[in-house]
């Protein structure tokens, strides 16, 4: 009796390891539409990043956002990894880019300067073409290429090492710069970090939320501005949700913050209409 009921479990158990594989495949599949059909499900928002010295907007990161057919959202984690993991992320990127780039370019013809941040994965930097693509991309919507930064995670860097700084090096000679995201939670020994052909330092949320309650976060937040400045980098801070946080920032001498105190990531024109009245105010 025991044994049958086990069986049975283990049977359920199987079943909805198959119903979630199947609900990926569906997903992933509907996620290939989405990129191939450009019809809106798809669509970049933009999230303000402070200078802190000029108190300027003169940053954006970009995100990613998917609304599905059926109105419901998928969080970007969750599809960017099916898309890491399906080998996707490449067409993916390739989208991206041309959606960030293609929007930088409409900022500049009405005078609007920024500079975009694209989070991509260690796939695409080890990918023969992004380089190419990019480069392509820059020159056919005529941005130069310091006004585009690419972000990427430790992991992303130590992912396929050497070959992946070759291509960070040859994407800092064209003129493109380099982030290093989430810094902090990942495995970048300090020897490493010296290594990294790098111009952004960015903390990661988890020591900047509770910076004004946390003094361990204050000391851990001060000691890497000054690390990350000693090391020639610019430092930036995410996850600012509190003026308190925000101030303490600018009294660590970050370079830059980016969170919800200011604005969460926007669509173009809503951003432009958030830039319009933050200049009025600041
Ligand atoms: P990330 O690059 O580290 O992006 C920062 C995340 O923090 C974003 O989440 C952003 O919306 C969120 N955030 C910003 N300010 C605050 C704040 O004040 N408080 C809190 N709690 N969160 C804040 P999001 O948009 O859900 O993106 C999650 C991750 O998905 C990103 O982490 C990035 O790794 C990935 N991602 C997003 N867009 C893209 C994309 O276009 N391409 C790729 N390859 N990855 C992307
Ligand atoms: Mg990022
Ligand atoms: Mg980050
Ligand atoms: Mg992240």
């Amino acid at each position: 009796e025991s044994a049958a009921s086990n069986q049975e479990s283990i049977h359920y158990y199987k079943n909805g390891e198959d119903e979630a594989h199947l609900e990926r495949l569906i997903m992933l599949d509907e996620l290939k539409q989405a990129i191939s059909d450009d019809d809106g499900q798809l669509f970049m928002t933009y999230q303000p990043k402070l200078h802190m010295v000029t108190q300027k907007i003169d940053k954006v990161e970009s995100l990613i956002r998917w609304q599905r057919k059926d109105g419901s959202w998928v969080n970007p984690e969750l599809f960017i990894d099916l898309a890491e993991q399906s080998g996707l992320i490449v067409e993916l990127t390739a989208w991206v880019v041309n959606t960030v780039v293609s929007q930088v370019a409409d900022w500049q013809n009405k005078g609007i300067n920024l500079q975009a941040a694209i989070n991509v994965s260690a796939q695409d930097i080890a990918f023969p073409g992004f380089h190419s693509a990019l480069v392509r991309t820059l020159k056919k919507h005529n941005v130069a290429p310091s006004l585009i930064t690419i972000e990427l995670t430790e992991r992303d860097m130590i992912e396929n090492e050497e070959k992946g700084i070759k291509a960070l090096q040859n994407l800092k000679e064209v003129g493109v710069k380099i982030s290093l995201d989430d810094y902090g939670v990942g495995q970048t020994s300090l020897g490493r970090l010296k290594m990294l052909p790098i111009d952004e330092l960015k903390l990661d949320k988890c020591f900047i939320l509770k910076l004004d309650e946390s003094q361990k976060d204050q000391f851990i937040v001060q000691s890497s501005i000054t690390l990350g400045h000693q090391l020639g980098f610019s430092v930036v801070a995410e996850g600012v949700e509190t003026l308190d946080s925000l101030n303490l920032l600018k009294e660590m001498k970050c370079d830059h913050a980016q969170g919800y105190y200011l604005s969460r990531p926007l669509k173009a024109d809503l951003l432009e209409e958030w830039l319009k009245e933050y200049y009025e105010k600041n």
